[in-house]
């Protein structure tokens, strides 16, 4: 399994102008060969080879150190990294994951990567071009005894300097345990709530969370009165960025407590697949979800069900699991965002709107992987307004007992 170690680095002044040089140069290179490649593809759109490769930028590479001999002072391993994180962000725009790749920013996400000959002894990290070694902090007992170092990526935040040692270890995995309803959880991530689990327990966002952002609001107010480009503007951005990484800490930390013990507790987690992109289009609520940062929290119970043997079950994004009845099936068109609880008109079911969401999202997944006998038989349609696959038939429809084809027709 390969994992990863952060340590923080205490670069002496010499090392630290190397390190700039190493940030600056990397960017360069990124920057450099974006252009180039954009250039060539749109001179060369109808041209049997239409545009540049990972092998074809690292020939150019070697031209262009000719014309920037600077170049020459840096790790040429690191240069060739960036290279090659260049070519992924391509590959994952050519297969519409991501967007166009974006010319990188000095000052911002600064980091390059190591990918060969590197050395823990005691509290030094020796790799390419820093023979003395780096001096860092953090446990050293530990990190000597990695064997296989895969790579190290150096990165800047809030003024200080940062490495992440990422390495393999043998360790195997526990085995799977089996897909089935027992002891399954069915996950609602919600913003009022920071979670609710489809058995009634609800995990809010910790005060502490809470009351960091409230002083980044505060701190953010007082800089848009500072006079632009003046020496106290950039002091409080400083300490905006202390306060922002404080809060991605917390939120890490937190994240981290509640996927382990959800991992720990339940065999079978179903959770909702998250379009971020198309949450972050509905403005209203964007900066609440972008803050939860759900993505990363998903990232993070993957990982954590995987170490404990755990089954994930993904289902898809879309609205009905907060407009169906748990209990009956019925769909409550008219369910509002402001809407917190469900009342269901079919059944009298009265129940809160997370509560619903999440044994719905529990119910799906089950249905999903063929591991609940279920009074709703999955009815597969697509509409213009609602799309992915509907879990259940209408409550009319079950009880006359007619075919799928006939429920198709009375849902649309
Ligand atoms: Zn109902």
């Amino acid at each position: 399994m390969i994992t990863a170690a952060r340590v923080k680095l205490y670069p002496n002044e010499g090392q630290k102008i190397l390190l700039e040089k190493h940030f600056g140069s990397c960017r360069f290179v990124y920057n450099y060969f974006l252009k180039k490649r954009d250039e060539y593809y749109i001179t060369h759109r109808d041209a049997k080879k239409s545009s540049l490769n990972y092998l074809d930028t690292q020939n150019m590479l070697i031209e262009l150190k000719k014309e920037h001999p600077w170049l020459y002072e840096i790790n040429a391993q690191s240069l060739q990294m960036s290279l090659r994180f260049l070519d992924n962000a391509f590959k994952n725009f050519f297969h519409k994951n991501a967007e166009h790749p974006r010319f990188r920013k000095k000052e911002r996400n600064e980091f390059f990567a190591v990918p060969q000959h590197i050395k823990i002894q005691g509290n030094r990290i020796y790799f390419p071009k820093f023979s003395e070694g780096i001096y860092f902090k953090g446990s050293k007992e530990k990190l000597s005894e990695i064997k296989d170092i895969n790579e190290i990526r150096i990165t800047k935040d809030s003024g200080y300097y940062y490495c992440s040692i990422i390495y393999e270890i043998p360790e195997e995995l526990p085995e799977k345990k089996p897909l089935s309803e027992d002891n399954s959880v069915g996950i609602d991530l919600g913003i009022e709530k920071f979670t609710t689990l489809s058995n009634g327990i609800a995990i809010e966002n910790p005060r502490f969370i809470k009351k960091v952002e409230k002083r980044i609001k505060k701190l953010q107010k007082q800089l848009s009165r500072k006079q632009k480009g003046s020496k106290n503007r950039r002091k409080q951005i400083l300490r905006l960025q202390k306060e922002y990484k404080k809060l991605r800490d917390m939120r890490e930390d937190f994240y981290d407590k509640v996927s382990t013990a959800i991992a720990k507790r339940y065999d079978t987690i179903i959770i909702e697949d998250l379009n971020v992109k198309g949450m972050m289009q509905n403005h209203h609520i964007s900066k609440s979800l972008s803050d939860v940062s759900f993505y990363y929290f998903k990232q993070r119970l993957e990982w954590k069900a995987e170490k404990y043997g755990k089954n994930i079950i993904e289902i898809g994004r879309f609205d009905p699991s907060s407009k169906i009845c748990s209990r009956c099936g019925n769909i409550k068109h008219d369910l509002k965002l402001s809407d917190r609880i469900y009342h269901c008109n079919v059944c009298g079911l009265t129940i809160d709107r997370d509560l619903n969401a999440a044994k719905n999202i529990r119910k799906i997944g089950l249905i999903k992987v063929g591991s609940v006998r279920s009074e709703f038989t999955p009815v597969e349609i697509a509409t213009s307004g609602l799309y992915g696959i509907y879990p259940y038939r209408q409550r009319s429809v079950v009880e006359s007992g007619s075919s799928e084809a006939s429920a198709e027709e009375q849902l649309t």
